[in-house]
C-alpha cells in the first residue's frame, strides 16, 4: 500500500542528497511544500538580501520539480499550522524534514510532532545540513567544544560523513493542493531595486550551487591555501549562500573535495584548509545549537558590561562605506552592491566597528543580517562575536586591526580597493589606503578632495586604539 507523505522544504532547497526525500519517496506520492514565515525568529526573521536569494532559490526548486511532472506548494504563516492543516486537507501520513539547528528550530519541531501525532500523522527529521551532528561530537566529558581546532579534530576522527544519496524516484499525487504563487511572496525589492543587477551576478539553485563547487575545485582551489585572503583575487568559492540555503549540502561538498584530493594529490593541503572552512561553518552551528543565547548575548559573559559606544552618525558611515578608510569602505559597499563581502574584508570591517567605532557587536550582526545573501544566524553571529572579542575561541580583543596595515598588506596592488572605492582609485598605491597622507598635489592630481570628494577618516586609528584597549581594560577586572 503506497501512502501520500509531504516533504517539508526549509534550508534545503534541492532535490539531491535528502535523506528525507528517499523516505518520502519510498512511502508513494510525496507532495513538496515550502512554508514561508516572515515571522519566524523574531529579530532574526529572513533579511533583505536573503529574501532576494530565496525568491530565484524555490523559482529553481520549483523548476527542477516540474521537469519531474511535480509542483512546489508553496503556503505562508506559522509552520506548526500550515503542515498540520495540508496534511488534513491531503490525507498525507507522514511529514518528513531535514534537521535544523536554529535556536527555534528544535521547539518547533516537537511541537509540529506532537500535533501530526494528534491527527495520526508521522513526523520525522532527517540530518544532511551538517557533516555532523552536534550530539556526535564533544570532548571527553561530553561538553560541546569551545575551541575550534580539538573540535575539528574530533571531527575528524568520526566515520567519515555518509556519501550523497541521489535524486530518489519521484511520485507526485493525483490532485495537487492549494498552493500561493511564489510572485505573491513578494520577495524581491521594488521601490526601490537595490538588488539591480544581481541576476548578472549569482545563479541561485542547485544547479548554479553543483556549477559553482564545480568551477571552484576544478580551476582554482589549488589556490585557496595562500589565496583565500586576497580579496582582490577570485580564490574562494563564494559558495556559502548556496549552503546556507541548502542548494548543495556539506557533504557534497566534502566528498567533491575528496574526489578532487585522489585526482590532484599535490592539492591536498590546499583541500584540507578549504573543509577546515566548512569545519568552521559546523563548529558555528554546533555552538549555536549548544549555546542559542549566542545570536544576542556575549558567550563570554563579562563583555555584557563592555562599554559600548552609541554614535549612530559614526554606524551610519561605516554602513554606508564613508568612514574614510578605503579598505574598510570597500568592503560596506561591495556587501550592500552585490549581498557579498570577502571573508578577510568581514573581520576588517568588524574589527573597525567593534574596535575603532567601539560599537556593540549586535549592530554588524544585524545589518550583515540584512544586506548578506549567506546571512547564516550560527556563522554570522559566531563569526561576530569572534572578531568582537566576546565568542568562543575568539580573536584577543586586544588584536585591534590596523585597516591601512590590512588593506596594504591584502590588497597591496589596490585592485580591490579601487574597484568599490572608485574616489580615490587614481591614487597611486603608496596612499591608496592611507589618502590623508597624501601630499596636496599628488591628492589634486588623482581628482580627491578630502571632506568632499571622499571622507577624511571619521576616527583616528591611533586614538581609537587606545580608547578601545582601556575599554577592554574596565573588564579586566570584573569577577564574573
Ligand atoms: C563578521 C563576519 C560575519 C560572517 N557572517 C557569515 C554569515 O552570515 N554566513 C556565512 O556563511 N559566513 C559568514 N562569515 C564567514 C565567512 O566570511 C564566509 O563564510 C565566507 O566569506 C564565504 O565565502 P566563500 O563561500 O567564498 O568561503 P570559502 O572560503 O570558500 O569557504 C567555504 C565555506 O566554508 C564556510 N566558511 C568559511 N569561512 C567560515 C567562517 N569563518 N565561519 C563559518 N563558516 C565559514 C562557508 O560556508 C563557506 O562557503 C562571516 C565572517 C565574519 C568575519
Amino acid at each position: 500500500m503506497s501512502d501520500t507523505s509531504i516533504f517539508w522544504f526549509r534550508h534545503d532547497l534541492r532535490l539531491t542528497d535528502l535523506p528525507g526525500l528517499v523516505a518520502a519517496a519510498q512511502r508513494g506520492p510525496v507532495i513538496p511544500v515550502f512554508i514561508f514565515d516572515d515571522r519566524l525568529g523574531g529579530d532574526w526573521a529572513i533579511g533583505g538580501a536573503s529574501r532576494w536569494w530565496l525568491h530565484y532559490s524555490l523559482a529553481s526548486l520549483e523548476s527542477s520539480l516540474k521537469q519531474r511532472n511535480g509542483r512546489l506548494v508553496i503556503r505562508t504563516g506559522d509552520s506548526v499550522t500550515a503542515l498540520a492543516t495540508l496534511a488534513e486537507e491531503t490525507g498525507a501520513t507522514s511529514v518528513f524534514c531535514s534537521r535544523q539547528y536554529q535556536p527555534w528550530a528544535d521547539p518547533q519541531e516537537r511541537q509540529l510532532k506532537t500535533t501530526l501525532e494528534r491527527q495520526g500523522v508521522t513526523f520525522k527529521r532527517y540530518p544532511g545540513t551538517l557533516l555532523f551532528e552536534p550530539e556526535a561530537i564533544t570532548t571527553g566529558g561530553g561538553t560541546p567544544f569551545k575551541v575550534f581546532t580539538p573540535f575539528w579534530r574530533a571531527c575528524l576522527k568520526q566515520p567519515e560523513p555518509s556519501f550523497p544519496v541521489d535524486v530518489p524516484k519521484l511520485q507526485f499525487p493525483e490532485q495537487w493542493p492549494t498552493s500561493v504563487a511564489l510572485e505573491e511572496l513578494a520577495l524581491r525589492p521594488t521601490a526601490p531595486n537595490w538588488a539591480e543587477g544581481w541576476e548578472a551576478l549569482w545563479r541561485p539553485g542547485e544547479q548554479g550551487a553543483g556549477d559553482a563547487l564545480a568551477a571552484f575545485l576544478q580551476a582554482r582551489v589549488q589556490h585557496y591555501g595562500e589565496g583565500r585572503d586576497f580579496p582582490g583575487e577570485p580564490n574562494t568559492s563564494r559558495l556559502s549562500p548556496y549552503l546556507k540555503f541548502g542548494e548543495i549540502s556539506p557533504r557534497q561538498v566534502w566528498w567533491a573535495a575528496q574526489e578532487k584530493r585522489r585526482a590532484a594529490p599535490e592539492n591536498a593541503s590546499a583541500i584540507d584548509k578549504f573543509l577546515s572552512e566548512i569545519g568552521w561553518r559546523e563548529f558555528c552551528n554546533h555552538l549555536v545549537s549548544q549555546f542559542p543565547a549566542m545570536p544576542d548575548s556575549a558567550f563570554n559573559p563579562k563583555f555584557e558590561h563592555f562599554p559600548w559606544a552609541t554614535d549612530r552618525e559614526k554606524l551610519r558611515a561605516w554602513q554606508r562605506g564613508q568612514t574614510g578608510y578605503p579598505i574598510v569602505d570597500a568592503g560596506m559597499r561591495e556587501l550592500w552592491q552585490t549581498g557579498f563581502m570577502h571573508n578577510r574584508v568581514r573581520m576588517v570591517v568588524a574589527s573597525f566597528l567593534t574596535k575603532h567605532l567601539l560599537s556593540h557587536w549586535r549592530e554588524g550582526e544585524l545589518w550583515f543580517w540584512d544586506c548578506l545573501l549567506d546571512a547564516d544566524l550560527a556563522s554570522n553571529a559566531c563569526s561576530w562575536q569572534w572578531v568582537g572579542g566576546s565568542g568562543a575561541d575568539a580573536s584577543p580583543y586586544f588584536r585591534i586591526f590596523n585597516p591601512v596595515a590590512q588593506g596594504e598588506k591584502f590588497d597591496k596592488d589596490g585592485s580591490y580597493t579601487r574597484r568599490w572605492v572608485p574616489e580615490v582609485a587614481d591614487l597611486p598605491d603608496k596612499y591608496l589606503h592611507k589618502p590623508w597622507e597624501a601630499p596636496p598635489l599628488v591628492l589634486q592630481s588623482a581628482g580627491v578632495t578630502l571632506g568632499s570628494s571622499y571622507p577624511r577618516p571619521i576616527v583616528d586609528h591611533k586614538t581609537a586604539r587606545e580608547a578601545a584597549l582601556a575599554a577592554y581594560g574596565t573588564l579586566k577586572n570584573l569577577a564574573l
